[in-house]
């Protein structure tokens, strides 16, 4: 069976795939139809966070498959409430609501922010500022609030109420502060725009210009959040707490889901009948990402993911080529900045074996699991050399 060339004629050709079907993932390595197999370190593009099948998920979907698939959000359900009480214990935040992606998860929160003025009274507070080269979703208003022009072109009209600053410069954020701005939306590590971890001054000074100018402050954590940036929340690497997260992408342990949380004197502005998802908080997707959030803890994955960071960061800038220009990220989001291209690099660590992606043209971006191993980055990096180092 050749699914990759069968596919083409029934799915929309969206994504510049791989030309391989994946068929059975397990840890850190992914099998294609014809049992060739990857080490795999685009991890779902930071989904399968704890590597593929880890048993515990797989027993908690399998247990909750058995008792019920889904649960209309007109009646409450355990596995959401187990997952909310440890996102709000865990966050410092107030109440979550749940949704089924990351793009919803900020189109919700983009909704909140502009309810939350509304209901002072204050309609025309409905601005939401954005960072140049940030990504936050594929729906009409997350392409708008998008910092990345190619996501935006054929989809005009776009959403009113957006505007754009260049990231980690404070001077250019308080100049586009007007009174009509409700929220500053950022990922406190870029991670589509290249890998560009905030700047710790530059992120508490926005926290006090959100206090002093009454703005909400929203972090998009949905691909550094939940561990992968060495914190269960990446804003606690910062010391800065947010007054909106949204997260997605690993909370589900794999079934899709996303959420924000907010404080709750925000999250009071979405009462009954305000938002909703038919399918948000899935039992599956809570009961997976309930597994999830215990076995970070039960196998000190955090932990895990500050060693592995450094050994990796540490191994990437010993490659003795001139190709590399930079080295960077946080935790386990790491992006090599190359001076010839990441599409060649990609292409080659892939016909060794290796599964690693590009974060525009010129960043090639790591995401392994997050309990991934000293032997299996010294196999990724290994390959990565060579493809780095070809025709040096
Ligand atoms: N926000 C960030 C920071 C992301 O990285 C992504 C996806 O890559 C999204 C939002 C959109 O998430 P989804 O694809 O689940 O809609």
């Amino acid at each position: 069976m050749n699914i990759p060339e069968k596919s083409k004629n029934v799915i929309m050709n969206t994504y510049a795939r791989y030309p391989i079907a994946l068929v059975k993932g397990q840890g850190s390595y992914v099998f294609d139809e014809d049992g060739n197999k990857y080490l795999d370190f685009i991890s779902g593009i930071s989904v399968n966070n704890l590597g593929h099948c880890h048993p515990d998920i797989v027993a908690a979907v399998q247990n909750q498959a058995a008792s019920m698939l889904h649960c209309s959000n007109l009646f409450w359900s355990e596995p959401q409430l187990n997952l909310a009480e440890k996102l709000v214990a865990k966050s410092g935040l107030g109440k979550v609501f749940f949704a089924n992606s990351g793009a919803e998860a900020n189109e919700g929160a983009i909704k909140l922010a502009r309810k939350y003025f509304f209901d002072q009274g204050k309609e025309s507070k409905n601005t939401i500022i954005t960072m140049d080269k940030s990504f936050h979703g594929r729906t009409l208003a997350t392409l708008t609030a998008t910092g990345q022009d190619k996501v935006k072109v054929g989809f005009s009209p776009l959403m009113p109420g957006f505007k754009y600053v260049p990231f980690n410069d404070f001077a250019a954020l308080k100049k586009a502060i007007t009174p009509d701005v409700a929220g500053i939306m950022l990922e406190p590590v870029q991670g589509e725009g290249g890998v560009h971890p905030g700047d710790g001054e530059y992120l508490k000074k926005v926290r006090t210009l959100c206090d002093e100018k009454e703005i909400l402050l929203i972090f998009d954590e949905i691909q550094c959040g939940l561990g992968r940036c060495g914190a269960l929340f990446c804003y606690e690497n910062y010391g800065v707490l947010p007054d909106i997260v949204t997260l997605a992408k690993a909370l589900g342990g794999g079934i899709p889901m996303g959420a924000f949380i907010a404080t709750d004197k925000v999250a009071a502005s979405f009462g009954n009948g305000t938002h909703g998802s038919t399918f948000g908080g899935n039992p599956i997707a809570a009961a997976a990402g309930n597994q999830y959030l215990t076995i970070l803890e039960k196998e000190n994955i955090i932990d895990n993911v500050k060693i592995m960071s450094k050994y990796l960061q540490e191994k990437l800038k010993k490659i003795p080529s001139t190709k590399i220009v930079d080295v960077r990220g946080m935790g386990l989001l790491i992006g090599i900045e190359v001076s010839c291209g990441s599409g060649s690099i990609v292409q080659c660590c892939f016909n060794n074996g290796l599964l690693v992606l590009a974060a525009g043209a010129d960043v090639v971006r790591l995401l392994p699991p997050l309990n991934c191993t000293k032997t299996q980055i010294d196999e990724a990096v290994k390959i990565l050399e060579k493809a780095i180092m070809e025709d040096e």
